[in-house]
């Protein structure tokens, strides 16, 4: 009984077999001699977020023949970092994120990551559009919507930076369509509501780029869990995963609990991808892998100024990245947003770090304790020494008053108000430690995909640029995990994503046709990209 409330089992199933996957070509020849049980499946995904439900979407199109299984802890899926309420729905293609185009010692910019943010976006837009044009998911207006992304400056320095980035990225296809100003009147009129009450005197510059999207991962994610169900495949809630160990056989031992009935299980599986989040650093401990030594994980919470005056709401469409402060790390670059949730715009502010030992939302406080191992100490422990700036922000971000953080949204909106604005708890990042040389640890700030050698199991960890990137992540993952399948695989893959294999960047004629087909299937504003790729 339990089972049948907790499993979403819908449309045509997947005619149960014995496992057919061959993850690497050593397990190919271990699948005959597996025991053929109810519980044996060729994949199982751990989690429900757009990470596991983007690659059960790809592998349900890509092998219709093996078994999935996705276990999720929580009463539905997308209720952690992917929800729309807990991450900043950017589309990430460096269109306003000026992170991606560091100042260089010598002055120059680079404006090699922008590059390669901005392509990973187009592949994922693609995978998307695919699934709509073949009606695997509907109504994509409920998941990803136009909306301009704005870069701000304020400065002599500021103004410099904006106006060398521009020059650089307008010559570069992927950025085709971007605008710039210093003109108050132009910057009025693309963010009317920043312009009220400024400073005339101040130096100000923005770009602009129509190009830009607000996605709802959350939305997305249950788009894409609906089709890989309506493909077959199960979907079990309020099952909690916790532990995993390899099978003499091949393969896994993934040991559950069903929440809901309080009863423990094993499942097995040919292939695991640990799509927990936060959770994940401790599933790829559990799983003993030598891939997974050392690794070790540092939480930032994140907070957000929610607009509750609709007015305000309506004043300004765009999402506005500035320039993040001494010190803070890349994600705390602040940005006023508009979000597009449920058919409703709404304006989000923020990031505002917070600090919770949690590595979920609805984590335990035990996470960051139990994280630790003697591997890792020490790497964590140098981290901490070595990244005073970041700890000197962290504590700032926790001793900010209300009116604190409403003076540094002033700095966009001049006549900000404390009663038009909530807090709100934004999702939980873990920051992966990766072992550097000996005992010196590096705090990443990047997504880390990290896999077994045989790749019958994988782990995503790390958050930025996080969900926008999880199609090109999971390609790579299919590359990593998958070698002996990827050029059986191929024919579908171009249909999936038709730029795949290809470097959009390097051919402006490919990046016309992906902008006018993902925007016919997305229902996007790319006009003004493609009149210029095309001119
Ligand atoms: C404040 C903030 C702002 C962000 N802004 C952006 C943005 O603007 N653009 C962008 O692209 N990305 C953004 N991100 C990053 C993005 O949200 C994440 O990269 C992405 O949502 C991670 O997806 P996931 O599937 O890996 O994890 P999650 O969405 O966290 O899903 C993991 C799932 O696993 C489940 N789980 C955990 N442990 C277990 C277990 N043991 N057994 C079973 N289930 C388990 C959890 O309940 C959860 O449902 C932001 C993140 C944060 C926190």
């Amino acid at each position: 009984m339990a089972d049948a409330i907790n499993a979403i089992r819908i449309g045509h199933k997947r005619a149960r077999k014995a496992p057919c996957l061959d993850t690497a070509e050593g397990m190919m020849q271990t699948s005959t001699s597996a025991p053929v049980r109810d519980t044996d499946y060729d994949v199982v995904l751990i989690g429900g977020g757009i990470m596991s439900a983007t690659l059960g979407a790809m592998l349900s199109q890509l092998q219709l023949d093996w078994s999935i299984a996705a276990y999720e802890r929580l009463d539905a899926v997308a209720l952690e970092s992917s929800d729309a309420w807990n991450n900043a729905g950017t589309g990430h293609s460096a269109l306003c994120e000026l992170n991606y185009t560091p100042e260089l010692p010598d002055g120059s910019i680079d404006i090699s990551k922008a590059i390669s943010i901005n392509e990973e976006l187009q592949v994922s837009k693609q995978f998307w559009a695919f699934l709509v044009d073949n009606g695997l998911i509907h109504s994509p207006e409920e998941f990803v919507n136009s909306v301009p992304h704005l870069s701000f400056v304020h400065g002599e320095e500021g103004v410099a930076f904006l106006r060398a980035r521009y020059e650089l990225l307008s010559e570069h296809p992927l950025f085709a369509g971007m605008e710039y100003a210093e003109d108050p009147a132009t910057i009025a009129e693309w963010a009317p509501l920043m312009m009220i009450d400024r400073d005339p005197a101040e130096p100000i510059a923005m770009t602009k780029a129509d190009a830009g999207t607000d996605v709802n991962f959350g939305s997305l994610t249950r788009h894409l869990v609906t089709a890989l169900q309506d493909s077959g495949a199960e979907v079990h809630l309020r099952h909690e995963v916790r532990d995993l160990n390899r099978r003499d056989v091949g393969g896994w031992n993934v040991a559950l609990k069903d929440l809901a009935a309080g009863e423990k299980k094993t499942v097995s599986a040919r292939f695991v991808f640990i799509g927990s989040g936060g959770g994940a650093l401790h599933l790829l401990q559990r799983s003993g892998i030598p891939e997974g030594k050392g690794l070790g994980g540092f939480p930032v919470g994140g907070r957000f100024l929610r607009c509750t005056n609709p007015e305000v709401i309506a004043a300004h469409r765009g999402k506005v990245y500035g320039q993040p402060a001494v010190g803070a790390p890349p994600m705390s670059v602040p940005h006023l947003d508009t979000r597009v949730i449920d058919g409703q715009q709404d304006l989000l502010f923020g990031p505002f770090a917070g600090f919770s030992p949690k590595f979920l939302k609805n984590g335990s406080f035990l996470d960051l304790p139990r994280s630790i191992r003697l591997g890792n100490l020490l790497p964590m422990l140098s981290v901490a020494l070595r990244n005073v700036g970041l700890m000197l922000y962290l504590i700032g971000q926790l001793v900010l008053t209300p009116k604190g953080r409403i003076k540094v949204l002033q700095e966009f909106i001049p006549t900000a108000r404390l009663e038009d604005w909530e807090l709100v708890t934004a999702g939980q990042r873990v920051q992966v430690i990766t072992p550097g040389t000996e005992t010196r640890g590096v705090l990443q700030f990047g997504t880390e995909l990290v896999h077994a050698e045989d790749g019958s199991v994988a782990a995503l960890l790390g958050a930025s640029p996080g969900a926008s990137t999880a199609v090109p992540v999971m390609i790579n993952l299919l590359h990593e995990c998958f070698p002996a399948k990827v050029d059986g695989w191929y024919p579908q893959l171009v249909k999936m994503v038709p730029s795949y294999g290809q470097q959009l960047a390097s051919d402006p004629e490919l990046l016309a046709d992906v902008h006018t087909n993902t925007a016919a299937g997305l229902h996007l504003d790319s006009a003004r990209v493609v009149e210029q790729l095309s001119a």
